[in-house]
C-alpha cells in the first residue's frame, strides 16, 4: 500500500495556521491532523486532546527521555512537540497527515522525512501579520513582541520549505494547500 503523505504547515505566529488548518480539515476530513504536546497554557476554548495534550514542563521532559517526539523545539517561553508513533501509523496506513509546527521542528523533521511536503503560510504584509497577531488577544504585549522578533526569523528561513502560501483569504490559502495535497498525490514518485 503507498504511503500517506506528510505535509508540514510552517508559519509565524499569527498568520493563520490554525485558521486554515481548521477549515482544512472541514474540507479535506480524510486529512489526518497531528495533535502536539505543549507546555503552553490553554487558551479559552481549547481543548486537551484536540488543540494540544497540554503538559507540565516535567511530562514534557519524560516524553523527551522515553523518545516519544518525532520533533520538539523551544518556542518562546515553552516546548512543543510532535507525538511520533501516531504520525509513523498514519502515514504507514496509507492516510495523510498535516504538522503545523513552527521552522526548528519542520528543518527537524526534513532530516527525517526528507519526501515530506512543506509548506509555509505568509501573510499578506508584516503590517498584517501584527494586526491579526493582537487582534486575536490571546497574548500579552511582552509575548506579542517576542513573537513578533522570531517571525522575522522564521520568514528567513522560507529557502527550506518547498511551497510559499499567502494566507490573504482563508478560502484562497486553503484552496491553494488543497492543490498542493491534490498536485503532491499525482507525482510519479507518489
Ligand atoms: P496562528 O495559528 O498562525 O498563530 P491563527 O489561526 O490563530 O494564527 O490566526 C490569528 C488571527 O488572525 C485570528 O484572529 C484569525 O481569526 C485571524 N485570521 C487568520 N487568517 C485570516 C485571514 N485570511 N484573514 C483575516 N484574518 C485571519
Ligand atoms: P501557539 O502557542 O501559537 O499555539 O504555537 C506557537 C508555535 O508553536 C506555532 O508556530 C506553532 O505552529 C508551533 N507548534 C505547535 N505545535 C508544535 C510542535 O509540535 N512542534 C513544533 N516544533 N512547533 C509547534
Amino acid at each position: 500500500m503507498a504511503k500517506g503523505l506528510l505535509i508540514v504547515l510552517s508559519g509565524p505566529s499569527g498568520v493563520g495556521k490554525g485558521t486554515v488548518c481548521t477549515e482544512l480539515r472541514h474540507r479535506m476530513p480524510e486529512l489526518v491532523y497531528s495533535v502536539s504536546a505543549t507546555t503552553r497554557q490553554p487558551r479559552l476554548g481549547e481543548e486537551n486532546g484536540v488543540n494540544y495534550f497540554f503538559k507540565s514542563k516535567e511530562q514534557f521532559l519524560e516524553m523527551i527521555e522515553n523518545d516519544q517526539f518525532l520533533e520538539y523545539a523551544q518556542y518562546v517561553d515553552n516546548f512543543y512537540g510532535t507525538p511520533r508513533e501516531f504520525v509513523e501509523q498514519t502515514i504507514q496506513s496509507g492516510k495523510d497527515i498535516i504538522l503545523e509546527i513552527e521552522v526548528q521542528g519542520a528543518l527537524k523533521v526534513k532530516e527525517k522525512f526528507p519526501e515530506g511536503v512543506f509548506v509555509f503560510l505568509l501573510p499578506p504584509s508584516i503590517d498584517v501579520l501584527k494586526d491579526r497577531i493582537s487582534g486575536r488577544g490571546t497574548e500579552n504585549q511582552a509575548t506579542i513582541d517576542h513573537r513578533m522578533s522570531v517571525a522575522i526569523d522564521e520568514i528567513n528561513l522560507l529557502e527550506y520549505y518547498d511551497y510559499a502560501v499567502v494566507n490573504d483569504e482563508i478560502d484562497q490559502a486553503c484552496k491553494r494547500i488543497e492543490s498542493i495535497i491534490i498536485a503532491e498525490h499525482c507525482k510519479v514518485s507518489n
